[in-house]
């Protein structure tokens, strides 16, 4: 009770408002400033952004940089990387976007502070990989944070969005956001001519292969929750290859990253007997998906596909051979520093399990999938491109704008563009704000309305899930479980449950037909009513709550897509055993998606794909 009758109202107008402060809404927010030099520019996370978002424990490589100053590559050349990994559906134009863009961002992270390893030989970059470089990036995150905060007007942490506000003078266009304090509770209504989501992509949408006391360790950061899609889905925003979620081979139980072991150490995979084993599954992955098969580097789906029909053959485990490489103590040395850098549980894994990479190769595991917009994937919001490059089919307005007038996105919140990693969606953030500035400047005078009744009775909805264990608490005698409401974890679960089964999660390898997410959508249906019994019992949990809101919307989204591709476009990412094979006659193109709130119905519709690099 007492948490209701404290609550105060607190009311914040800017310019423009960027929601999540990891590396997109960094860039957002520096960069706003930039061109933006008397504009309130406002920047709202719901953790700290100091140690916010998938970089926040560090990194340990730049995975995105063209190294154009020396001639090392070239924006197009990244363009045929990325476009080839996705099986050849990428939005090109903002791809090319960021790659022109991205080495710029990264010399500004130097000029900040980041340390960046070099090449003693030839004075460059360190090189870890063709587009990868290597840094010592424990303080990655503090660095970028540092010149967002000198840049806002504001920055709001601890402040949880759950809802963006529309315009009541315009429709189709974005007024704002709401939210609410995860430790005053107080609530907070964002009113803003101009919003840049950047919240980041979404983990436990599907069962997690650690549960119970170890679901926190997952691959992708624990609270990344999917707002980033929920709220643009909401809004009306239409989003883009959400089928596309990601599958990740890492090493076991600490999702380890393995790609400076790839690319620096030089080592590779070998099955439980110690074969070679990719090549054996040649001719049988060319059947499913033709020549792709023959590209270089072969796409990261397909890999992973060799790996799960190994492993299916009653062949595992699959390890990385460290045996060789770590006699070298130079090596060794890199291999454990790439964890201390940036997934320090996975060495306290390999020293709890008794695994020294000198003397045993450690096993490798594919993950749950999840779904981002950043990595090796690109599920997001449909957003327009860039005036000089992008087809005028992708063009209705500013650079990076989504569908809803004056809401734009960048990183793992915009689809079509993989590979952009942290260098790139940081990019993206600041190529968002310029566009964002202009429009806040060719608006004038004139501001979006909000309209109080729309945020009184979003406060009441937000605040709901307390008010409903409130009262739902006094009719339990004994334990926890109450007849009137759910708990978030409860609801999490069931969402798990329910993606892994019927939508293609690690409990069948990945597979799935249009029967089973059929029946994944009415379950999904059933679980969306039932949210509106969640109960919290404090502020931690009814962001849980609204955590598991923004999850369950993005999951009806992933499920909706999955079944309206009717081919397997990315075998190792996902399987629809009713069409098991790439079918490029019929979806060579972006798949499209648009909810409408008030009725729930979903649409679906085909967008073609522009190859303009050729
Ligand atoms: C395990 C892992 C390893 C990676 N390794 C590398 C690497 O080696 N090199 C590399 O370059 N890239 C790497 N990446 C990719 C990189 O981290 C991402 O591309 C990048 O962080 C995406 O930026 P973003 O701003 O979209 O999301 P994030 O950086 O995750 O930021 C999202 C922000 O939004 C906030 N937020 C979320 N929801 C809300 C809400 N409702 N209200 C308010 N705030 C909210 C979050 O707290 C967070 O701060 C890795 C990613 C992961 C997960």
């Amino acid at each position: 009770m007492s948490l209701f009758s404290r609550r105060k109202t607190v009311v914040v107008d800017s310019d423009i408002l960027v929601i999540g402060g990891g590396m997109a809404g960094c860039g957002a927010t520096y960069e706003s400033r930039y061109w933006g030099r008397d504009l309130k520019i406002v920047c709202v996370e719901k953790a700290n952004i100091e140690r916010s978002g998938a970089v926040a424990q560090g990194l340990y490589a730049i995975n995105c940089y063209m190294g154009m100053q020396w001639d090392e590559n070239q924006p197009e050349d990244h363009v045929r990387y990325a476009r080839n990994d996705l099986m050849g559906l990428v939005r090109e134009d903002l791809g090319y976007d960021i790659a022109r863009h991205v080495d710029s961002t990264v010399h500004k992270f130097e000029e900040w502070g980041l340390p960046i390893m070099r090449d003693p030989e030839t004075g460059r970059y360190q090189r870890e990989g063709k587009w990868q470089i290597m840094i010592h990036g424990e303080s990655y995150k503090p660095i970028v944070a540092e010149a967002a905060r000198k840049a806002a007007t504001e920055v709001y942490n601890r402040i949880m969005v759950t809802h963006l506000l529309m315009d009541k003078s315009k429709a189709n266009r974005v007024a704002g956001a709401v939210g609410f304090n995860v430790r005053t509770g107080d609530f907070y209504v964002f009113r803003a001519k101009a919003v840049i989501v950047c919240a980041g992509g979404a983990s436990h949408i599907f069962k997690p292969r650690a549960v119970g006391e170890g679901m926190g360790r997952t691959w992708y950061a624990p609270w990344s929750s999917a707002s980033a899609y929920a709220l643009p889905i909401l809004a009306g925003a239409k989003m883009t290859q959400m089928e596309n979620r990601i599958v990740l081979t890492r090493f076991k139980d600490g999702y380890g990253p393995v790609g400076a072991y790839f690319l620096h150490l030089k080592t590779y995979t070998e099955n439980g007997y110690g074969e070679e084993y990719e090549s054996k599954w040649y001719e049988h992955t060319k059947q499913l998906v033709g020549d792709y098969i023959d590209r270089h580097p072969v796409p990261t789906c397909l890999r992973n596909h060799a790996f799960l029909e190994e492993v299916k053959a009653g062949r595992g485990p699959i390890r990385m051979v460290t045996k060789e490489a770590f006699q070298d103590p130079h090596k060794e040395t890199v291999g454990w520093e790439n964890f201390l850098g940036m997934t320090i549980g996975q060495a306290v894994v390999w020293a709890s399990q008794n695994i020294d990479p000198k003397l045993i190769n450690p096993e490798l595991t594919t993950s749950e999938p999840y779904v981002m917009g950043s990595h090796a994937t690109c599920s997001g919001a449909w957003a327009s491109g860039p005036a000089d490059y992008a087809p005028s089919e992708y063009q209705w307005g500013y650079n990076r704008m989504m569908t809803v007038d004056g809401l734009f996105g960048a990183g793992d919140t915009i689809g079509g563009t993989a590979h952009k990693f942290s260098s790139g969606s940081y990019t993206e953030g600041r190529i968002a704000a310029k566009a964002a500035v202009n429009y806040v400047n060719d608006m004038g005078n004139e501001r979006p309305q909000v309209s109080e009744d729309d945020y009184q009775g979003l406060e009441k909805v937000i605040f709901q899930p307390l008010e409903n264990y409130r009262v739902g608490r006094n009719e339990i005698v004994a334990g926890t479980v109450s007849p009137s409401y759910m708990m978030p974890l409860n609801g999490l679960q069931r969402l798990e449950k329910i993606m892994d089964e019927y939508v293609g999660g690690i409990s069948t390898f990945y597979m799935t037909n249009d029967k089973l997410l059929d029946r994944g959508l009415e379950l999904l249906g059933m679980l969306k009513e039932d949210l509106n019994q969640l109960g919290a019992e404090d502020l931690h949990q009814l962001q849980r709550a609204w955590e598991l809101h923004h999850r369950v919307l993005a999951s009806e989204c992933v499920t909706q897509h999955t079944l309206f591709r009717q081919e397997t476009r990315w075998p190792g990412y996902y399987y629809r055993g009713d069409f098991p094979k790439l079918d490029d006659t019929n979806w060579h193109c972006f798949t499209l998606s648009q909810y409408d709130q008030t009725s729930g119905e979903w649409t679906l519709e085909k967008a073609p794909v522009y190859h303009i690099v050729d």
